[in-house]
């Protein structure tokens, strides 16, 4: 079932959301060649420890880390590493929870590492695009269907694909409530989202093929089937009653 927020309850999931956006912002700045994934998981986790919130993956069905780091063709669920560095042409992706006065935060965003080609900047580019056009559709009644066509077609015209098997989901005292929210979908079907409704929206957009495959090795990890690029992008937001609000903004 979906929960609808009160505005007193929104008011908490800003705090949360803000305390999620801005550890992730002090992970990208972080972001530079020679940096291991795990110094950035420390950076993220002390950013919510030293605002009173607790790191909402931390043992989320197991996962071991603060946030989720994922280069390259890594997708989603990286695990921090100490021996995983990065290099000058990498793209990572951050993922970040945030877990405060019972709600929480989710917000992900991909970062090149120093220079990178040409393909990995328009990927980047035309996943936090994607986003931002779904954004402009969210108010009272938006349709699941429009909100995966409108990041599946804009993609999808530069070659790109987005991943099927994971999606986006509602947000709230859960990490992950009703409904799922598809970064695919038909126009002028599926569920309407009323206002009230907090969702995380997250296209993770492939630069080829869209198959993803989780590894057997650590259950986590999930890579793109033939190799390419990945990029991640998420905000939480609150549907109001002709627009949305992004919660996970620094305050
Ligand atoms: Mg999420």
């Amino acid at each position: 079932m979906m929960f609808i927020k009160s505005d007193s309850e929104i008011r908490l999931m800003r705090k949360a959301g803000a305390v999620a956006a801005g550890a992730l912002e002090a992970a990208g700045k972080a972001v530079c060649p020679g940096i291991s994934t795990k110094e950035l998981d420390r950076i993220v986790e002390s950013y919510i420890q030293s605002h009173g919130a607790r790191p909402s993956f931390k043992g989320y069905g197991g996962f071991p880390a603060s946030a989720c780091i994922s280069i390259n063709e890594v997708v989603i669920h990286g695990i921090p590493s100490e021996s995983r560095v990065l290099q000058e042409g990498d793209i990572v992706s951050v993922d970040v929870g945030a877990y405060l006065n019972g709600f929480h935060g989710d917000t992900a965003n991909t970062f090149p590492v120093g220079r990178v080609s040409e393909e990995a900047a328009r990927l980047i580019e035309a996943t936090r695009e994607s986003l931002r056009r779904a954004e402009l559709l969210l108010r009272d009644g938006v349709r699941l269907g429009d909100i995966g066509h409108c990041i599946e077609s804009y993609v999808q015209q530069f070659g790109y694909s987005p991943v099927r098997d994971f999606v986006g989901h509602g947000v709230g005292r859960a990490l992950h409530e009703d409904p799922n929210i598809p970064n695919y979908g038909r126009a002028g079907h599926g569920l309407r989202l009323p206002k009230g409704a907090t969702v995380a929206i997250e296209p993770m957009i492939n630069q080829g093929t869209e198959r993803v495959i989780v590894s057997s090795e650590d259950g986590w990890t999930v890579t793109t089937a033939d190799g390419k690029l990945s990029a991640h992008c998420e905000h939480t937001f609150f549907i109001d009653a002709d627009c949305a609000h992004i919660l996970t903004r620094v305050e």
